[in-house]
C-alpha cells in the first residue's frame, strides 16, 4: 500500500481513538445530544458503513476470479495439493497452538472476581453455532448462485476450485479465453478495491470515534484483569509469536513485516472483521509482498474463515475465566476438549464482528459450563474483538509468506 495512505490511515487511527474517548467523557458533562444523535450516529456511521459496504461488494468476486485465476495458472496439479495441504497444517496447528497458549496463562492467573462482581447484559443467544456435521457438509453448495448471494466463503472457495480445475483441462483455446475473460475480471476489482482505500481514513476515522465513544468504559474496571490478560496475550502473540516466526521459520524481518502490513493491521482493527479485510489482505500481499496470486488468494479467504487464532485465544481464556467466576474446576480432559473445540469452533465460521462470543457457545457447552457466563464478557468483548481480528488477519497473512517459502524451496513452483 502507498506509504502516504498508509500514513494516513495512522494518523486517522490515532485521531480517531482521540475523539471518540474525549467524547465519551465529555457528553457526561456537555449537554449536546444532537452531537451523538447527528453527528456520531449520523455522519459517522454513514462514513463507517458505506466504506465498509463498498469493502464488502468486491470480497464474492474477488474471491471467485482471483481464485479461479490461481488455480488455472498452476501447471500441475500436485502443487495446488501442496498449497492446500501447507496451508491447512499452518491453520490446524497455529489454531491448536493459540488455544493452548491461551488456556496456559488463563488458568494461572486469578481473575479475582465471582459472578456476583460482575454486571452481567441480558444475554440472548439468537446465532445458533453450527454443529461439525453441517460444518463439513456446508462445504458443498446446492445452489452456486446461492452461495454467492449469501457470500459463504468455503462454499465458493469450492466452486472456485472445481470450476478452476476443469477449465484448466479444456483445450488451450477455450482455457486461454477464461484466463483472459476472468483477468480483466480480477483487474476491475482490484482497481475497485484500490479506488475504494483512498476513502479509508476518512472511514477509519469515523468507525473508531464511534466505537470509542460507545464503549462502556465501566465494565473495563470489573473485569480489569481478564481484559488486560487477554488483550496483553493477543499483543503478544500478535508481535512476539509471529515475530518469532517470521523470523526463524520464514526467515522474513518482521520490522519490515509488520510495517507493510500494518495499514491492512489497522483497518482490520477498525472494522473488526477478517472478512471485510479480505481485499486489502489480498492487495497487500500481493504488491508488498509479492506473493502469488494463486497462493494469496487461496490462503486469504480460506484463512478469514477457518484460521482465527486470535479467537481461539480469546475462547481458552474466556472459558478459564468463566470455569473461574463459577468456581468450576477444569480437569486435564476439559482442557483437551477446549483447544479441540476452540480450534473447530472457528471453521465454518465467517470472520465478521462479534462471531466469537457466538462460537464460545460450543466450547463452554462441551465442558458444561453455563452459556450465560458469555453475558459477562460481552461488555469489553468490542475492543477486544478488534485487537483479535488483528490478529486472525495477520495470522492468514503469515500463513501465506510461510506457504510460499515452503512452495519457493521447492524450486519448481516458477509460473505461478
Ligand atoms: N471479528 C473476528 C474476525 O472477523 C471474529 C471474532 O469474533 O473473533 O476475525
Amino acid at each position: 500500500m502507498a506509504q502516504r495512505l498508509s500514513s494516513k490511515i495512522l494518523i486517522a487511527t490515532i485521531l480517531g481513538i482521540g475523539f471518540g474517548l474525549s467524547w465519551f467523557y465529555l457528553k457526561r458533562v456537555l449537554n449536546l445530544e444532537w452531537i451523538d444523535t447527528y453527528l456520531i450516529h449520523g455522519v459517522m456511521d454513514v462514513v463507517g458503513q458505506a466504506f465498509l459496504r463498498l469493502l464488502k461488494m468486491v470480497v464474492v468476486p474477488l474471491i471467485l476470479f482471483s481464485l479461479m485465476l490461481g488455480v488455472l495458472s498452476f501447471k500441475n496439479y500436485q502443487f495446488l495439493g501442496r498449497v492446500s495441504f501447507y496451508t491447512l497444517a499452518f491453520f490446524l496447528l497455529s489454531t491448536v497452538v493459540a488455544a493452548s497458549f491461551g488456556l496456559l496463562v488463563g488458568s494461572m492467573v486469578n481473575f479475582s472476581v465471582t459472578h456476583q462482581d460482575v454486571a452481567s447484559q441480558a444475554f440472548d443467544l439468537k446465532t445458533q453455532p453450527p454443529s461439525i456435521k453441517s460444518t463439513i457438509l456446508n462445504i458443498i453448495p446446492v445452489n452456486p448462485f446461492q452461495s454467492l448471494v449469501e457470500g459463504n466463503t468455503l462454499q465458493i472457495i469450492f466452486i472456485a476450485l472445481i470450476f478452476g480445475f476443469l477449465i484448466s483441462r479444456q483445450n488451450d483455446l477455450v482455457r486461454s479465453r477464461w484466463e483472459k475473460g476472468l483477468n480483466d475480471l480480477n483487474d476491475l476489482f482490484i482497481r475497485f478495491t484500490l479506488w475504494s482505500m483512498s476513502f479509508a481514513p476518512f472511514a477509519v476515522f469515523a468507525l473508531l470515534v464511534k466505537t470509542f465513544s460507545e464503549l462502556g468504559w465501566d465494565s473495563f474496571v470489573q473485569l480489569a484483569r481478564y481484559f488486560l490478560v487477554l488483550a496483553f496475550l493477543l499483543i503478544f502473540y500478535l508481535f512476539g509469536v509471529y515475530g518469532i516466526f517470521l523470523k526463524w521459520v520464514c526467515r522474513f524481518s518482521p520490522i519490515i513485516f509488520f510495517k507493510k502490513f500494518r495499514s491492512v493491521m489497522l483497518f482490520a482493527f477498525s472494522s473488526s472483521s477478517s472478512n471485510a479485510t479480505i481485499p486489502v489482505t489480498l492487495d497487500s500481499l500481493i504488491k508488498d509482498f509479492k506473493i502469488p496470486t494463486s497462493i494469496a488468494s487461496l490462503v486469504v479467504p480460506l484463512g478469514a474463515t477457518i484460521n482465527m487464532n486470535g479467537t481461539s485465544i480469546m475462547q481458552a481464556v474466556a472459558t478459564t475465566f468463566i470455569a473461574q467466576i463459577y468456581g468450576v474446576e477444569l480437569s486435564f480432559i476439559d482442557y483437551v476438549t477446549v483447544v479441540i473445540m476452540a480450534t473447530l469452533a472457528t471453521v465454518g465460521t465467517a470472520g465478521v464482528p462479534g462471531v466469537g462470543l457466538i462460537t464460545l457457545s460450543m466450547v463452554l457447552q462441551q465442558v458444561q459450563l453455563p452459556l450465560e457466563g458469555i453475558a459477562f464478557i460481552m461488555s469489553v468483548d468490542r475492543l477486544l474483538d478488534m485487537i483479535r481480528t488483528v490478529v486472525n488477519v495477520t495470522g492468514d497473512a503469515v500463513a501465506s509468506l510461510w506457504v510460499h517459502q515452503k512452495m519457493s524451496k521447492r524450486g519448481s513452483f516458477t509460473d505461478y
